[in-house]
């Protein structure tokens, strides 16, 4: 792990695709503002030949988040009877739910478990650097490992979202999903990335992702997204679904529409994933499907390239018209993972740099599996099974939609 000591100066190497070069002190100066402090070149050339905007992108998003968990210096008076008060009150919140503090304690990861970069420093410092135009493929050996990292995945994800029930709070199932990776071996790659608290993200209703995990007790009629990601043997695994909690949700007909809709655009995409297919493409099928039902796709979030990185190349786009570069390869493994909303596909930030609810309140659904090119198609690594909860419900007729929806 590089750390101030480490010989970094001297082995920089250029950012350009396919340059070997080692890097001078050129840097782009774009990325320098966005807080990027990896962004060498060997030349003016060099550089403009390797235009980068989705590190740009990137840039912004982990400038915005690193260093940005506050301790609340404004908050609401605790609530006599359980000692909980919002952190954030003078917010303006775009829907009904707000945090719960104060968060639980971190929790532990044994030293024998490998940790990735970022467990110590909070700065995931190997994927910052990496080329965005380099994506890797992986040989039978790491294939194998991704294999075992995302059953494990699936098993903590089932795990953590049997114990989903009304009353439960988000802190509760980090818990179960915690002691899940521990009992695993595998590290919860969240904790701590970017300085991220806790080890699982909750996304409720309105909120679009990246949900802190606190003591908000879910209701019955809430839709919740459950985001797991893990780390063993040296490689990530990412894998999410939203749920019903309890049966008043599942007779929302907009709740239904939105959740069912957005786990089928995930299964169209992945029905195209095979060797030859560009990666521009899966964001013209889903934004096409979710449009078709009244639906929004939230454009900020992506998928992601996945293996010894988390975040690595290439970014997956869910929205048409995208000009995400390069075509399925055997032996690529990505992530697709579309959000839809019901209203308007913007977020605003909560003031704890993470969770980001949509602009006007209405709610957000997304699914999200880890994938590996094949020679002829896609193995769905973190797929579910027969076992597992959740699973597609029926979306009701237009003509049958009787069901006024709750308002909180
Ligand atoms: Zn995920
Ligand atoms: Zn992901």
């Amino acid at each position: 792990m590089a750390n101030a000591n480490s010989p970094e100066q001297s082995t920089r190497k250029c950012l350009g695709a396919d340059c070997e070069n080692e890097a001078g002190d050129l840097q782009c100066p774009t990325c320098v503002k966005a807080g990027m402090q990896d962004s060498y070149f060997c030349s003016q050339d060099c550089f403009k030949r390797n235009w980068h905007k989705t590190l740009h992108r990137k840039a912004q998003a982990q400038s915005k988040i690193i260093g940005k968990f506050p301790t609340p210096n404004i908050a609401s008076q605790p609530d006599p009877n359980t000692g909980t008060y919002n952190p954030f009150p003078t917010f303006s919140f775009t829907g009904s739910v707000r945090p719960v503090y104060p968060l639980s304690p971190r929790r532990a990861v044994p030293k024998s478990i490998r940790h990735p970069d970022w467990a110590k420093t909070g700065i995931p410092k190997g994927e910052q650097r990496l080329n965005p135009s380099k994506i890797e493929i992986l040989d039978a050996r790491s294939q194998e490992a991704m294999r075992k990292v995302c059953k494990l995945a699936r098993e903590v994800l089932d795990m953590t979202a049997t114990a989903l029930k009304p009353g439960v709070t988000t802190d509760f199932l980090d818990e179960i999903c915690h002691r899940a990776c521990v009992e695993r071996e595998a590290y919860p790659s969240p904790l701590n990335y970017s300085r991220f608290p806790k080890s699982l993200c909750t996304s409720p209703n309105e909120v679009v992702c990246h949900g802190i995990p606190d003591q908000r007790a879910l209701a019955d009629g809430d839709i919740v997204n459950l985001d797991i990601s893990l780390y063993h043997g040296g490689f990530h695994a990412d894998v999410n679904e939203t749920y019903y909690v309890g049966d008043k949700a599942k007779c929302n007909a907009d709740a239904v529409r939105l959740v069912e809709t957005a786990r089928e655009c995930l299964d169209m995409a992945i029905a195209m994933v095979k060797p030859g297919t560009p990666i521009r493409d899966f964001g013209r099928v889903i934004e096409k499907h979710a449009k078709s039902r009244g639906l929004s796709v939230m454009a900020t979030w992506g998928g992601h390239g996945i293996g010894t990185e988390f975040h690595p190349p290439p970014w997956i786009p869910h929205y048409s018209k995208n000009k995400a570069v390069g075509v399925c390869k055997p032996g690529m493994a990505f992530t697709i993972e579309p959000i839809l909303t019901l209203g308007k596909p913007r977020e605003v930030y909560w003031p704890d740099g993470w969770t980001n609810e949509t602009v006007d309140g209405r709610w957000t659904a997304q699914f999200e599996q880890t994938l590996l090119v094949t020679e002829t198609g896609v193995e769905v690594l973190t797929a579910g099974n027969d076992n597992s909860p959740g699973g597609s419900i029926p979306i009701p007729m237009p003509t049958q939609i009787p069901i006024p929806i709750p308002t909180e």
